[in-house]
């Protein structure tokens, strides 16, 4: 059966000091606390990735992710980061399509199919975030708008590298205003992608993809949230730069 997945998307924060107290903290309390049926990531800045996984490494169900990476292989893209790269330093996981990304950096579905190609070519597990605004909501067509998303940047894969997938769904509305979807809501949206994905690649394809919920998950409200039948974990942003209330979350299940 699928994964219970807890990841942390740092986001830009956090000096190289900051960055490795945190890890060292939330390395040796994952030791400790953490069931090893739960997967735990950090998503530190790129920068930082080598340095980190040092500490990640030493807890086997502790794994470190990008929280992006470039669509095309190489070449003349100053400032961009590969999936070959990434992967050259044994990087596990890739955070793809963040609504920061869509929203500041103009990614499209269609780029994004690219990005999870490139990152399935170099052995990395995206981590495929989805959501509707708060607009979108509220005209009603939501459900339909976040699984075009999936459509759109997935269901050209065949049904192997189908399975390497991860999903966040984030409503946008929930990222980093406090205000996190009802469990109901996130649960209504979690069991209506697991029947896209079921119509497009069958019931147990389906019931073996992990769906995280992201936005505004809190050390509160994760244990109502990863309580519903179809939320498998969360993509954690603000909570994650705090190691015990983070740590915490990944004890919700
Ligand atoms: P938040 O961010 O937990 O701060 O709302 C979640 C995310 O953007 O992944």
């Amino acid at each position: 059966m699928r994964k219970k997945i807890v990841a942390g998307n740092w986001k830009m924060n956090k000096t190289i000091e900051e960055a490795l107290a945190l890890v060292s903290e939330v390395a040796n309390m994952v030791k400790d606390e953490v069931s090893t049926d739960v997967q735990v990531v950090v998503a530190p800045p790129a920068l930082y990735l080598s340095t980190l996984q040092k500490y990640t490494e030493a807890v086997p169900n502790l794994g470190v992710s990008a929280q992006n990476c470039h669509q095309k292989a190489s070449g003349a893209y100053t400032g961009e980061v590969s999936a070959a790269m990434l992967k050259s330093i044994a990087v596990e996981y890739v955070i793809l399509g963040h609504s920061e990304r869509r929203q500041y950096f103009g990614e499209t579905n269609e780029q994004l199919a690219e990005k999870v190609n490139i990152a399935l070519e170099n052995g990395l597990t995206p981590i495929f975030c989805c959501g509707e605004s708060l607009e979108q909501r509220n005209g009603g067509n939501f459900l339909e708008f976040v699984s075009s998303q999936l459509t759109e940047s997935l269901f050209h894969l065949s049904p192997e590298d189908f399975a390497k997938v991860v999903i966040a769904y984030e409503p946008i509305w929930a990222i980093g205003t406090g205000l996190t979807a009802s469990s109901e809501q996130a649960q209504e949206m979690h069991a209506h992608l697991r029947k896209h994905l079921a119509a497009k690649y069958g019931q147990e394809a389906a019931d073996n993809t992990s769906i995280l919920y992201g936005g505004s998950c809190n050390e509160k409200n994760a244990p109502e949230l990863f309580a519903c039948p179809d939320v498998d974990g969360g993509l954690i942003g603000g909570a994650s730069l705090k190691s015990r209330e983070f740590v915490n979350i990944a004890k919700s299940f």
